[in-house]
C-alpha cells in the first residue's frame, strides 16, 4: 500500500510504530452503560448493561489478540467502564500480558478510593476524566448530572494521592468555547500529565448544531499551541488532525521570525511529559491508522466516532481486520482522499478528520469540512476552472441535516503574535 509518509513513533515507549502493521491505541468499550446522560454522548449510554456486550472470557481474548500487536496502549473507555465488575480483573490480566493500560470511568460516586486502589494495583498505568467546563455550572449542564464535575476533581486528587498518573478529557463544542480560556486555566492546576482535547463530531446524541464552526476550531488550535510553549503537560487534539498543520504553521513562522529554531519537531515536541507513565501519546493517528475502537458488542470500528464495522472480534481475527480489511486499509491509504484534503501539502501531518467527513457527508474519503485552511494547490485549481471552490464544494456533498453548518471561511494564517 502506498504510504506517502512514515509514521513516527515518537512519544511511543516501544519507538517507531509501522501503522500498517500495529495501532498505537486500541480503545474498548467495554460497556454503554453509565449513570451519567452527556448532551453529545457517542454511545448513546443509557444505565443497563446490554445484554450482548462482551463476556469476561471475550474480553480476555481482546486483550491477547490486542497484544499480538506488541505492548501497545489500551484502553477502558465506555460508557462507564466502572459498571464492569471484571474490570479489575481484566486490568491485571492485560498487565499479566504486557499491555499498557488507561481507563476513562464516569465521574460518579463509582469511581471510590477503593476501586482505584484495587486498579493501581492491578497494573492501571493512567485514568482519564471528563472536564467540559471550567465549573459544575457549564460541566454538569453538559453532563445532564449535579454534581460530576467535583466528582471529577476528586477522583482526580485521589488518583494522584495513590500515585496513578491523571488526564482530563474535553469537549470542544458550542456550549463551552466561552470558556475556553478558563479551562486552560484550571488545566495547568491540576496536575496532570496530559490533556486531550476532543473536537465534537457530530454523532451519537451530538447534533450537527453543537459543533463549533472552522473559525473556532481554528482559533481554539491557536490557543492550544500557545499553551503546549509553557504548559506543564502534553496536549493532543483529538478528531482534529488539522492541530497538527496549525503548530506545524506556527513553527515555521517562529522559524522565519528567528524564534523557535526547529519547526521541524512538530511530532515530538512537548512529549516527554506524558512520558513517565508509559502511556506517552500518539502521533499522527487517525481512524483506522494508528488507532482501532472495539465496540461493546466486539465490532471493530476505526474509531469510536466512524462507527462503520470492519468486522466483530466474535467471528474475525482482530489483527487481521486491522491489518488487511478494506475499510482500515483504506483509511491507510491516503491516496484516496477527495476534496482539498487530496492536493494537501500539510496531508502528511494531517489528512483530516475520516469520522467527521463520514458524519458530514457520509463518504470517510471526502475532504474535511471543519478545516479552515485552503491548500495553495486547490486554490490553484479552483482559478483554473479544475475544481469547485470549497464552499461550494461541501454545499453539494454534505448531507441536509449538515448542510447548515459554518464549515469554512476562517484565514487559516496564523495569527500575527506568531
Ligand atoms: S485541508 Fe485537509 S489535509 Fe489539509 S490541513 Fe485541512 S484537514 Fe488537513
Amino acid at each position: 500500500m502506498h504510504k506517502p509518509y512514515g509514521h513516527p513513533g515518537a512519544g511511543h515507549p516501544g519507538g517507531r510504530l509501522d501503522y500498517d502493521q500495529a495501532p498505537f491505541l486500541v480503545i474498548w468499550e467495554t460497556t454503554q452503560a453509565c449513570d451519567l446522560a452527556c448532551k453529545h454522548c457517542r454511545a448513546e449510554a443509557q444505565p443497563n448493561r446490554h445484554p450482548d456486550e462482551l463476556t469476561s472470557e471475550e474480553a480476555r481474548r481482546l486483550l491477547r489478540d490486542v497484544r499480538r500487536f506488541g505492548p501497545i496502549i489500551f484502553v477502558f473507555s465506555g460508557g462507564d467502564c466502572m459498571k464492569r465488575e471484571d474490570l479489575v480483573e481484566l486490568v491485571a490480566y492485560g498487565k499479566e500480558l504486557g499491555l499498557r493500560m488507561a481507563i476513562t470511568p464516569a465521574t460518579t460516586p463509582l469511581t471510590s478510593r477503593s476501586k482505584l486502589e484495587e486498579l493501581k494495583a492491578a497494573g492501571l498505568a493512567r485514568l482519564a476524566v471528563s472536564l467540559d467546563g471550567s465549573h459544575p455550572g457549564i460541566h454538569d449542564e453538559f453532563r445532564r448530572v449535579a454534581g460530576s464535575f467535583e466528582h471529577g476533581i476528586r477522583i482526580l486528587r485521589t488518583s494522584q494521592e495513590i500515585g496513578l498518573s491523571t488526564q482530563v478529557n474535553t469537549v470542544v463544542a458550542r456550549h463551552n468555547l466561552d470558556d475556553f480560556e478558563n479551562l486552560c486555566s484550571l488545566m495547568t492546576e491540576l496536575g496532570i500529565v496530559f490533556w486531550e482535547v476532543f473536537f465534537l463530531v457530530p454523532m451519537g446524541r451530538a447534533k450537527p448544531e453543537d459543533v463549533a464552526s472552522a473559525a473556532e476550531f481554528e482559533r481554539v488550535f491557536h490557543r492550544l499551541y500557545e499553551l503546549s510553549k509553557t504548559a506543564p503537560f502534553d496536549i493532543k487534539a483529538t478528531a482534529a488532525p488539522q492541530y497538527a498543520r496549525v503548530v506545524l504553521q506556527r513553527k515555521v513562522a517562529e522559524r522565519r521570525n528567528g524564534g523557535r529554531r526547529e519547526a521541524s519537531d512538530v511530532l515530538t515536541d512537548g512529549a516527554g511529559i506524558s512520558l513517565s507513565d508509559g502511556i506517552g501519546r500518539a502521533r499522527s493517528v487517525n481512524d483506522g491508522d494508528g488507532f482501532m475502537f472495539v465496540s461493546h458488542t466486539g465490532e471493530l470500528f476505526p474509531s469510536g466516532f466512524l462507527p462503520v464495522s470492519a468486522g466483530n472480534l466474535r467471528r474475525a481475527d482482530l489483527v487481521d481486520v486491522y491489518r488487511h480489511s478494506p475499510l482500515f486499509r483504506t483509511l491507510r491509504d491516503k491516496t484516496q482522499l477527495k476534496g482539498k484534503c487530496a492536493v494537501c501539502e500539510y496531508l502528511p501531518v494531517c489528512s483530516g478528520s475520516r469520522a467527521r467527513a463520514y458524519a458530514t457527508t457520509g463518504d470517510y474519503l471526502e475532504a474535511e469540512p471543519f478545516c479552515a485552511h485552503v491548500p495553495v494547490r486547490y486554490e490553484r485549481m479552483v482559478a483554473n476552472g479544475e475544481a469547485e471552490p470549497v464552499a461550494e464544494y461541501f454545499a453539494r456533498r454534505m448531507t441536509r441535516h449538515a448542510r447548515t453548518l459554518p464549515v469554512h471561511g476562517a484565514p487559516s494564517d496564523p495569527p500575527a503574535a506568531a
